[in-house]
C-alpha cells in the first residue's frame, strides 16, 4: 500500500494481530510478524555471506588477508546475533534504521576497521542494505499489502474510491528513498554523496563569488585599458 487514506480507513487495527492500532512503527513490533522478521534476518545473513565471498574473490579493490576475511564473515554472522536468543523481543535492533535506509554507525565503523577504506566499506554497506530491504519486501511488505487489499475488498473500498482526489494533508506516503546515512553524510545506493542544503549553498555561493571576482577583474582591466588609452 503506497499511501494511507484516513478518510477511507479511519483508525484501523493491525490486520495481522487485530490488537494494536497500525501506525508507522507497528510493522516492526507486531508479534504476528515475529517469525517473518526472523526469516528476513536469517535470509539476509545467508545471502550476505555469499555476497561477501563473491566480492572478495572478484573485486580487486576488495582484497583481504585470511584473518581479516574471517573477521568480515564473523561481522556478518554477528550482525543479528541476538536473534539466536529465543526470548528476544521485537523489534530486532537496527531494523527501524535499515527500513529507512540508514546503516547503523557502529556496524559501519566495524567494517571500516577491517578494510581501512571508505569505498570498500560503502560498497559492503550498500549491498547489505539492498539485500535486507529486498528480503523485507518479499517476506513482510508484500503479504502485508495483500492483507490490506483483501480487507479493502471486504469493506467495499474500491479502486475508484482510492483514485478520488483528496486534500494533500490527508496523504501519508510510504516513501522508499534509496539513500543511506553514514557519519552524518547521506549517500545514495551507488555510494555517491548527497549534499546537504548548507553544502549546496556554499557551492552556489562559491560559484557566485568566482563570477563576481571575474567581473571585478574584467571591469578593472577595462578601466585600466580606458585609462591607458586616455593617456
Ligand atoms: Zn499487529
Amino acid at each position: 500500500m503506497k499511501e494511507r487514506r484516513y478518510d477511507l480507513y479511519g483508525d484501523v487495527k493491525c490486520r495481522m494481530c487485530l490488537e494494536e492500532n497500525e501506525d508507522d512503527d507497528h510493522i516492526i513490533y507486531c508479534q504476528q510478524l515475529r517469525d517473518k522478521w526472523l526469516m528476513v534476518v536469517n535470509n539476509t545473513m545467508h545471502k550476505c555471506d555469499q555476497m561477501l565471498k563473491d566480492l572478495l574473490s572478484q573485486e580487486k579493490y576488495l582484497q583481504l588477508n585470511q584473518e581479516d576475511t574471517q573477521l568480515l564473515l564473523l561481522w556478518n554472522r554477528n550482525f543479528f546475533s541476538h536473534t539466536i536468543d529465543p526470548n528476544q523481543e521485537l523489534p530486532i535492533p537496527f531494523v527501524h534504521l535499515m527500513l529507512k535506509i540508514f546503516f547503523p554507525k557502529e556496524k559501519y565503523r566495524e567494517i571500516k576497521l577491517i578494510f581501512k577504506s571508505e569505498k570498500a566499506t560503502l560498497t559492503i554497506t550498500t549491498l547489505f542494505l539492498e539485500i535486507f530491504i529486498n528480503e523485507f519486501y518479499k517476506i513482510i511488505w508484500q503479504s502485508h499489502c495483500n492483507l490490506i487489499t483483501e480487507w479493502e475488498r471486504t469493506k467495499g473500498i474500491k479502486k475508484q474510491d482510492l483514485r478520488k482526489k483528496i486534500p494533500a494533508h490527508q496523504h501519508i506516503t510510504y516513501e522508499r528513498t534509496l539513500t543511506q546515512q553514514i557519519e552524518g553524510d547521506t549517500y545514495d545506493l551507488k555510494g555517491r554523496k548527497i549534499l546537504k542544503h548548507s553544502e549546496q549553498w556554499s557551492i552556489a555561493l562559491g560559484k557566485t563569488r568566482q563570477y563576481i571576482d571575474q567581473l571585478i577583474r574584467e571591469g578593472n582591466r577595462r578601466v585600466v585599458k580606458a585609462h591607458t588609452k586616455a593617456i
